[in-house]
């Protein structure tokens, strides 16, 4: 199927305002990285999701789901076929104990919203900058509290196009991972059952939570957060430092003298000088301490050609 096929068939679908072609990835990113996308769709409805799905399977198109694009990194050269972000499905309610939150949603607004019911269990994400369908798949935790400890349900749509609601036991949350990133299942939804709660104590508890998060990492430059998973038995960001890899970097990405387990982008950094400078880490963490790093980051796209 040709370009311009593909593209009248995303918009019969989505809307035109809604595709955008030949998109700046670096502008959907946090860390202000990445190549254009052939095709950016941002769905209204599910059913859009949906069919989008059956016309990249019907077509074998290349496809792939964007969040908040706050733990990906995007290669220069770009990304191939269809790319989807749920900017438009975005929506947050309380039904009694339970908060539901569409997949574009971001998770530091259904912290705040529980908050404003007086619900807790969602304070831990006050501060994650992703929206639920990444936190899901990452089963992303802040603090002593992840995700898992307080999700309900999630509803998705298989890569095939089918519509699944998936419970709690089945989603096999666990560090950083979850079935819906083995089974590249898509979040549509996500129900989160909370207890009630005093309000004051909520506010105090998130307000805290913001100071530690603030007055350690370097939020004032882009990044992913922590590039690395926690090794057992170590922290990533301490093997790095004990490592004396603070400051240094490649071209315009540089390991955050403010906590070593962030890579800033400090100046116009590629995705290049980024990998570069994730490479220089690794092999300096293992032949220092003989600790493999493992990518909590997703790298996604091609290289330049
Ligand atoms: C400053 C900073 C601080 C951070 N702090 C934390 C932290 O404390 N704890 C923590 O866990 N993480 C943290 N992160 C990392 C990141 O915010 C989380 O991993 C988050 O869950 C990623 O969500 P996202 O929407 O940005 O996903 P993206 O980065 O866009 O994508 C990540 C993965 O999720 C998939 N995905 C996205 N949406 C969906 C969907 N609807 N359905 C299925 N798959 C989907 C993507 O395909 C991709 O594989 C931090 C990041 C930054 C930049």
């Amino acid at each position: 199927m040709r370009n311009e096929e593909i593209y009248k068939e995303l918009v019969a679908i989505c809307g035109e305002k809604n595709v955008l072609r030949d998109e700046p990835l670096k502008d959907h990113t946090l860390v202000k990285i990445g190549g254009k996308a052939d095709f950016l769709v941002m769905p209204e409805t599910y059913e859009a999701v949906a069919q989008v799905i059956r016309l990249k399977e019907a077509h074998q198109l290349p496809f792939t789901l964007l969040g908040n694009g706050s733990n990906v990194i995007v290669l220069d050269g770009g990304i191939r076929g269809i790319v989807m972000q749920f900017k438009h499905l975005a929506g947050l309610r309380v039904e009694g104990n339970q908060l539901i939150a569409q997949g574009g949603a971001n998770i530091k607004d259904a912290s705040r919203l529980a908050c404003e019911n007086s619900l807790t269990g969602l304070e831990f994400a006050c501060g994650i900058p992703g929206s639920i369908g990444g936190a899901m798949v990452m089963n992303a935790g802040a603090y002593g509290g992840e995700v898992k400890d307080v999700i309900d349900h999630v509803k998705v749509v298989t890569q095939q196009g089918e519509l699944r609601t998936l419970k709690k036991e089945e989603l096999e949350l666990g560090y950083r991972t979850s079935i819906i990133s083995k089974n590249k299942d898509i979040v549509l939804e996500a129900a989160f059952a909370l207890e009630a709660g005093d309000q004051a104590a909520i506010k105090e508890k998130m307000a805290d939570l913001t100071f530690q998060r603030e007055s350690k990492q370097p939020l004032e430059y882009p990044s992913v957060g922590s590039v690395f998973k926690r090794p057992p038995g170590y922290f990533a960001g301490k093997l790095i430092q004990d490592s004396g890899l603070q400051g240094k970097g490649v071209g315009g990405a540089e390991v955050s003298t403010k906590h070593a387990g962030f890579i800033i982008n400090k100046n116009n950094a590629t995705a290049a000088d980024y990998i570069a400078t994730i490479e220089m880490v690794r092999k300096k963490v293992k032949e220092t301490f003989g600790v493999e790093l493992e990518l909590e980051a997703k790298i996604v796209g091609e290289e330049v050609k």
